[in-house]
């Protein structure tokens, strides 16, 4: 299947055509004696994961593992679809994103206050899944992938309260979900990704510390793809934070609104990413990823908590 790319160490890369689109939002599958899908995309693209892993020979029965870095819907929309489409499978999240999915009524009433009738388009519905079916993680734990293999998972908030990195014993490879921003293959541009309400500089800064600390190999962005730069990327990512927060402080001490610091960061940042420069579809894209609007609405947010 043309979504589907092997990454090697027995890792792949599946598409999930987040609404549509091609390149915006990963999942992984690490395969083995216990088969792990790491993010399972919005719920509308769980058929077209449920189809990738068949097509790599994971069937209704094989799956063992579903993890997700967090509960946002891009990343952990399909849970509940996939949950049913593999029976056999434990879904893992981290303990403060536990509830949600068991019962997700709370958390889709506020993505529909923010994204309203798109929400229907770009993530559809997360449906609930069994209690017993979900492992929640505390500040450390461990996936077993079979022949011992572990995926090991370290919170790091910042992003989201319930954010959780994931390294592989075997390869190295780190899932930094939104934990180091979003990263677009294409142009090797790194944005921050700073949505409200959960966004907080020095936490998702110290997050970004731990990463390095791991020492991982490489790095799985959830948005998009796979990095080697290690070391080099992560420092990005921690300057990439530090000039979005320093420029919406700015606006927020000169007392400005939403929009008019949204059109502040905007043009002030804009030299820094070459998607900004190329083609339409390829700024959409960034755009839709970590989109000024929520990027600088997420710091203010924090800001107003911490400055009123
Ligand atoms: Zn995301």
């Amino acid at each position: 299947m043309d979504n589907i790319t092997a990454l090697g160490g027995d890792v792949y890369e599946i598409d999930t055509r987040m609404a549509g689109y091609a390149g915006i939002t990963a999942g992984y599958l690490i395969l083995g004696d216990r088969p792990c899908l790491v993010e399972t995309g919005t719920s509308t693209s769980a058929p077209v994961v449920r189809d990738a892993l068949a097509s790599l020979g994971v069937g209704p029965d094989d799956l063992a593992t579903v993890v997700v870095t967090h509960i946002h819907l891009d990343h952990a929309g399909g849970v509940g679809d996939i949950a049913e489409f593999f029976p056999q499978a434990q879904i893992v999240v981290h303990e403060k994103g536990a509830r949600h999915l068991a019962d997700p009524s709370r958390l889709m009433a506020s993505a529909r206050m923010v994204w309203g009738d798109r929400l229907d388009t770009l993530f559809g519905e997360l449906s609930p899944t069994e209690s017993e079916r979900i492992v929640a993680l505390g500040d450390t734990g461990a996936i077993d992938l079979g022949n011992g293999r572990t995926l090991s998972s370290h919170y790091s908030p910042g992003h989201a309260k319930h954010h959780v990195g994931l390294v592989d014993s075997a390869t190295g490879d780190l899932y930094v979900g939104d934990a180091a921003g979003v990263y677009l293959p294409q142009t090797g541009d790194l944005r921050p990704a700073t949505p409200p309400p959960d966004f907080d500089l020095q936490t998702a800064l110290d997050s970004i510390a731990l990463f390095q600390a791991l020492g991982p190999q490489r790095l799985l962005f959830s948005h998009y793809g796979p990095v080697g730069a290690v070391q080099e990327t992560l420092e990005r990512s921690a300057e990439e934070l530090r000039v979005w927060v320093d420029l919406t402080k700015q606006a927020h001490q000169e007392g400005m609104d939403l929009d008019h610091a949204v059109a502040m960061v905007r043009d002030r940042t804009r030299e820094r990413y070459t998607a900004l420069k190329s083609d339409d579809e390829t700024a959409e894209q960034f755009e839709l990823l970590s989109g000024a609007p929520s990027n600088v609405a997420g710091i203010l947010h924090w800001l107003n908590k911490v400055s009123p």
